[in-house]
């Protein structure tokens, strides 16, 4: 079956072209242990390569993906919270210095809670919920779904602010929280201002193409709290 012989040939090109390059550095990241010092909580959506966002290789990110970069309230009932465990890893056993939360363009748990998925996609449907804030009554007009995409960044900021540990490590200035906004289509980052409440354009003077994004703005009352990042 093709596809299978294809999944084995990207395999093959990883055993003899990607890892001879990077061997050194798993063989020390195997002797010393993984100590990056980013969580990174993405989208599940295919179009978003973390490590092409922050041109970093192994060893320098801690990744957490879900559908919609969503992150769920602190939650002692028995379950099975897997970006909860995560989260708590990252800030208590790896002791992260960065949580990045990066939304994007057009991503498609965003869109769901406009355009509902199946009954049958329980799961689905109850995990879109942590979003739900986020909604604008006018609708999926792509505009608005821009700033709906952004505004659920946000709260998923804000809601990582319910776990203790993050909190008291952001209190006592071991960890910041950032805000992230990828438009897939332009290949641009917008970065959540934590004065203005804006995703703003990165400042790039030192480059010769300027940043053409139009900021936008977000009602992030709290988002002061958070922290100036770093
Ligand atoms: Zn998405």
């Amino acid at each position: 079956m093709p596809e299978r012989n294809e999944l084995l040939l990207r395999l093959s090109r990883f055993e003899k072209q990607f890892f001879p390059r990077y061997e050194k550095s798993y063989r020390r990241l195997v002797e010393e242990g993984q100590h990056p010092k980013t969580l990174f909580i993405g989208c599940s959506d295919s179009r978003i390569v973390p490590y092409a966002l922050m041109d970093c290789g192994p060893g320098e990110l801690f990744i957490a993906r879900n559908v919609g970069n969503l992150v769920p309230p602190w939650d002692m009932s028995a379950g099975f919270h897997g970006t909860a465990a995560a989260i708590e890893f990252a800030v208590l056993q790896l002791k992260v210095q960065n949580i990045i939360v990066c939304g994007h363009s057009h991503c498609g748990a965003i869109r769901g809670l406009y355009d509902e998925p199946p009954p049958e996609a329980t799961h689905l449907r109850a995990w879109l919920e942590l979003a739900r804030g986020a909604a604008l009554p006018d609708g999926g007009s792509p505009g608005e779904l821009r700033r709906v995409e952004q505004r659920s960044i946000v709260i998923q900021l804000e809601r990582l602010m319910s776990y203790p540990m993050v909190a008291r490590h952001v209190q006592e200035g071991k960890l910041f929280l950032h805000g992230w906004y990828y438009v897939i289509e332009d290949g641009q980052v917008l970065v959540l201002d934590a004065d203005s409440g804006r995703f703003e354009p990165l400042q790039r003077q030192a480059l010769a193409a300027p940043a053409a994004a139009t900021p936008t703005e977000i009602d992030a009352g709290h988002w002061a709290r958070f922290g100036s990042g770093a």
